[in-house]
């Protein structure tokens, strides 16, 4: 049996967030019953992009500063590190992101240190699973004694949910992110990256900031923040991912990555063999959109499978709505978003035969400007 905490928590006030974070680490045994007095304790937090925390794009800072608190009063010293989404290719995102989230003044606030993944040395580590031979993993990551996931209770338009499993894929840097989009365009592999990762750095625990969620086409600004009121905790990631999942109205086994790291016995993704304490009460349940492809998962596999690409939305640009920061030009792990010039305009267009559909660039545009358009048999099934 795993253990989850779930503690209410209605908003983002400092005194609230606080007290639902000890709660819930009370609920787990008490942090101190994990980490020891001279450790090293790295936290890696969600800073997709630089939004404001208001956007629900990104873990809360309250919720980092109450674990910060948390981790010193064991005596262990704090690190908080990242690599934002988004990897521009004259910089990386993820300075500006450690500002505009709100984590910059919270580290400044309590004498904590800031690493930026993308600017620090790495170590190819060998994965423990079959999908890549090995990561480029930064040090600091490496020599920490102890990991903390800090997610962002979220949906994904490509793997239907972000969690603390798949918050660790940001201890990968900068454009190899995009790399692993480009060589997994299948989800169903590309999870199983995720999962090698979650299993190669193998974090310790996970404390999920679900005070405000995000669903819809999430997990960048065309998802809807939705009030879900609770702070979780467990050392088991597998099964807090999957309690979570289902507070945003997912079945059982539909999210992928918690489905494939139950399987190779990472943790548990079956809720009748998970224990959830603490007093959250969920009073709406399944009141969220899902993403438009989260229909996808209930099809038989033998439809899927060979058709699983086809079948999956597909990005298109709202000409309307598109600024032209061309900011999901540079995030393409394709390059097939084009700058097409009208003679007196420029307008940007996706070319579609060779877009493989991994949705960074709906994931990374600033003005939700990149809508998902269901493919007409899945809508066709749906209806059905
Ligand atoms: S679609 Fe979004 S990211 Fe791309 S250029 Fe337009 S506004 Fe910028
Ligand atoms: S256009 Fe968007 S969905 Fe298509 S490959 Fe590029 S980033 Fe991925």
């Amino acid at each position: 049996m795993s253990s989850v905490a779930s503690i209410s928590c209605s908003k983002y006030e400092e005194k609230l967030v606080t007290e639902a974070v000890r709660k819930a680490m009370d609920e787990l045994g008490g942090l101190e019953r994990l980490i020891s007095k001279n450790d090293r304790v790295l936290i890696k937090p969600n800073l997709l992009s630089p939004k404001a925390p208001e956007q629900a794009i990104t873990t809360h800072p309250l919720v980092l500063k109450a674990v910060i608190q948390l981790v010193q009063e064991t005596g262990a010293t704090p690190v908080v590190g990242e690599s934002s989404g988004g990897f521009l290719a004259e910089k990386s995102l993820t300075a500006a992101a450690f500002e505009k989230t709100g984590m910059k003044s919270v580290c400044e606030e309590l004498d904590v240190e800031f690493i930026n993944f993308d600017r620090v040395e790495t170590k190819l580590v060998s994965n423990v699973g079959n999908t890549i031979s090995d990561f480029n993993l930064p040090i600091p990551l490496l020599e920490a004694d102890f990991i903390i996931s800090l997610p962002k209770l979220k949906t994904h338009s490509l793997t239907l949910f972000t969690g603390a499993i798949k918050n660790m894929y940001g201890v990968i840097p900068g454009l190899k992110k995009m790399e692993y989009h480009r060589e997994f365009p299948n989800p169903n592999r590309f999870a199983e990256v995720i999962v090698d990762i979650f299993a190669t750095v193998k974090p310790d625990l996970a404390i999920m900031d679900g005070v405000i969620g995000l669903a819809g086409d999430g997990p960048g600004s065309a998802g809807v923040p939705c009030a879900v009121g609770t702070i979780l905790a467990s050392t088991d990631l597998v099964a807090l991912d999957t309690v979570a999942a289902k507070y945003l109205g997912y079945d059982d086994n539909q999210v992928q990555i918690s489905n494939i790291a139950a399987k190779r016995g990472l943790g548990r993704a079956n809720l009748n063999r998970i224990e959830i304490t603490g007093n959250f009460v969920q009073l709406e349940y399944k009141q969220y959109d899902l993403p438009s492809n989260a229909f996808l998962s209930h099809l038989p596999n033998f439809i899927l499978k060979p058709f699983l690409q086809l079948m999956m939305s597909k990005p298109i640009i709202d000409q309307q709505e598109c600024t032209k920061c061309r900011t999901c030009l540079k995030s393409c792990p394709q390059l097939v978003i084009e700058e097409i010039d009208d003679g007196d305009t420029v307008h940007l267009e996706i070319d579609e035969a060779n877009c493989i559909k991994c949705l960074c660039c709906q994931e990374v545009c600033p003005y939700n400007a990149i809508d998902l358009k269901e493919n007409f048999l899945v809508k066709f099934l749906r209806y059905l």
